[in-house]
């Protein structure tokens, strides 16, 4: 079987987890979980069906085997079903102190609510790793088996290796989001070198994915779950000082504060907490509460050997219309009126809310998005085309 080894070079660190959130080592379990993430949200955009593993909808038996499961648990694995590669630390890299835990913004200009600025949490001791972060990587069995298995094959079409696929997928993810855990703070940013190099160049990711869009039968049904289609990856830059240390926290607390500024808007509250992240107060309240950011800002990124400093780079994923259950509430928040969709606001605004604070306050430097010819001169309607542009174009 195949076997590659992934240099990880980290742009900003990256942050895995681990015990009383502290980060004693790299655990490849973060890593898996934001390239699962990444996977079902291509394997989407291109229509096939990736589980929410929340769900547990995945339910292995021997009749049908892998072909009884989404493409999302076919290739990372559910219950009976085991990962179709191996992923193991081989260099941690450096483990690097982040004070106590922090980030704040300016509190003079983006007060919090006792005065001190707004406050995003790592934890106290959380020491990410920074530097070269190598891992080890094995096939276990050929990609093209996880596709689509009941597909015939051109003979003539050697099938990629898993590893193939997914170090394609890893420098992806590297590139425009963010590996491990917590990418809503621009953790997890890395370039990506292989050895041996990688087969196929953007072959073995794209043809994997090919033969998903060419499955009839396991379609995604979803609009609501993360997937390329909904995606925006831009890149911004200071117009004119630099990026200060806090950049990403002003940045995020001046989205959030986007969406507290329409009193107009029907359930803005709710929609604010929807696109920027909540996590609800007190005592008593359950992670289940805490909704996920849909907009990640990095790191301001340091200049590199032949790229510009001063850069952030921000995604996210908006599902076309925004909806919620009717009369639902967020924690203190408005209660959509009973009897109506609880519809709030469609993607398309949210996201110009977005782009227009971005090209009003920053250089856009970049912004890649499927079928907006406003904000994406490409306009691009074909996933796979577009996902090919992404891979081929080297991020700045
Ligand atoms: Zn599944």
């Amino acid at each position: 079987m195949r076997e590659l080894t992934a240099t990880l070079n980290m742009i900003t660190p990256l942050w895995t987890g681990g015990s009383n959130s502290q980060m004693d080592r790299v655990h490849v379990t973060g890593i898996l979980g934001s390239l699962r993430w990444w996977y079902e949200a291509l394997v989407r955009g291109v229509g096939g069906e990736a589980c929410d593993p929340r769900d547990h909808t995945c339910i292995y038996t021997s009749e049908e085997e892998e072909l009884g499961l989404c493409y999302a648990c076919r290739l990372f694995g559910t219950t009976g079903w085991a990962r179709r590669f191996q992923l193991a630390s081989i260099n941690d890299g450096q483990a690097q102190g982040l004070g106590d835990g922090v980030l704040r913004t300016d509190p003079t200009i983006r007060p919090g609510r006792k005065g001190n600025g707004a406050t995003w949490y790592i934890g106290k001791g959380s020491q990410p790793h920074a530097g070269k972060i190598e891992l080890h990587m094995m096939s276990a069995l050929p990609a093209a088996r996880l596709a689509a298995s009941s597909l015939a094959h051109s003979a003539s079409r050697a099938d990629p290796e898993v590893v193939d696929v997914v170090g394609r997928l890893m420098q992806f993810v590297g590139w425009y989001g963010g590996l491990g855990a917590k990418p809503q703070l621009g953790l997890g940013r890395a370039t990506i070198s292989f050895s041996p190099a990688l087969s196929g160049g953007n072959d073995p990711l794209v043809g994997h994915l090919r033969h998903i869009a060419d499955d009839r039968k396991w379609r995604n049904t979803s609009t609501s779950r993360p997937s390329l289609r909904h995606m925006f990856l831009a890149e911004i830059q200071a117009k004119n000082n630099g990026l200060d240390p806090n950049a990403t926290v002003n940045l995020k607390y001046d989205l959030r504060a986007l969406f507290r500024a329409n009193p107009d808007q029907l359930g803005y509250q709710t929609l604010r907490h929807y696109v920027m992240g909540h996590v609800p107060q007190g005592i008593g309240s359950s992670d289940k509460e805490r909704i996920r950011s849909k907009v990640m800002v990095s790191q301001p990124l340091a200049a590199r050997q032949g790229v510009l400093g001063n850069r952030i780079r921000i995604w996210g994923c908006i599902p076309p219309e925004l909806t919620f259950p009717p009369g639902s509430t967020m924690p203190s928040g408005p209660t959509a009126p009973a009897g109506t969709p609880g519809v709030i606001a469609t993607r398309d605004r949210v996201i110009t809310s977005i782009h227009t604070h971005l090209t009003t306050n920053y250089t856009v430097l970049a912004w890649r998005e499927m079928n907006v010819p406003s904000r994406d001169t490409t306009a691009l309607t074909d996933p796979l085309e577009f996902l090919s542009t992404l891979l081929t174009e080297v991020p700045r």
